[in-house]
């Protein structure tokens, strides 16, 4: 068993939801989106700790319904940041001097959908390797675009990244802090670490882990949690 503490980041503002809330509170068969993706990590013994970060205004609203789940002690609650790789440093920065010895994931809080069996892949690459993430083969033929010329890129080696992503503590705040020195804003932590020229394994995931990010994606939500039984 490989123990990990996890970031969950839920202090964005999901703009292009366009529901007017944080996109976190969006009801799928009846339960909140961070409620389906956080029970993913109440649920696994591997999981110590849970670091959720987010948005100040929300405080109120997610601590009443991290209460009604009672999961009060499972979870600390960190103040995020403007941009998500802030959010990212500031679970980082919260991470308590016992729990830093272990992997540490970040995660959207907007991917409800992550395997157990996954998470333990993931935990222990990253033990091994120093980092690593949840990543799917491309399936789409990829386009390059460049003025007028278009060119294609070699599908074979290229891969869709998810979260969670999971790194040895230390590195991952180096990395965090190397790109803030360079004034760089990643997409992810991963593209953070590879700046480091640190090494990255990447662990086959599901195409169903997707993140939710526009309308269309609750009805796509709801399927796979139907499908889920
Ligand atoms: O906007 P997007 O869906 O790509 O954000 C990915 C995750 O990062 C979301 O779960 C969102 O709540 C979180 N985030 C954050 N702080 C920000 C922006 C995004 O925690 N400033």
């Amino acid at each position: 068993m490989e123990k990990y503490t996890v970031i969950v980041l839920a202090a964005g503002q999901g703009k292009r939801m366009k529901t007017g809330r944080n996109k976190q509170f969006i009801e799928l068969l009846h339960k909140p989106l961070i409620i389906h993706t956080l029970e993913k990590f109440v649920r696994d013994n591997w999981c110590e700790q849970i670091y959720l970060v987010i948005n100040p205004a929300d405080q109120q609203v997610m601590m009443e319904l991290i209460s009604s789940y009672r999961w009060r002690g499972q979870i600390q609650f960190v103040h995020g940041g403007k941009e998500r790789q802030e959010s990212g440093y500031k679970g980082l920065l919260a991470v308590e001097p016992a729990h830093q010895e272990k992997v540490v994931m970040i995660h959207d809080g907007a991917r409800p959908f992550v395997e157990e069996q996954h998470l333990h892949h993931l935990a222990v690459a990253a033990r091994a390797k120093g980092a690593a993430l949840l990543a799917v083969p491309v399936t789409d033929t990829i386009k390059r675009k460049n003025g007028d010329q278009l060119d294609t890129l070699d599908r074979s080696i290229l891969w869709a990244a998810q979260t969670p992503q999971a790194f040895d503590y230390q590195l991952i705040k180096r990395a965090h802090e190397h790109a803030a020195s360079e004034q760089i804003l990643g997409t992810d932590d991963v593209s953070l670490v590879e700046l480091l020229g640190a090494p990255v394994e990447i662990v086959q995931g599901s195409y169903q882990n997707v993140k939710l990010t526009t309308p269309e994606d609750i009805l796509r939500a709801e399927m796979i949690l139907n499908s889920q039984g």
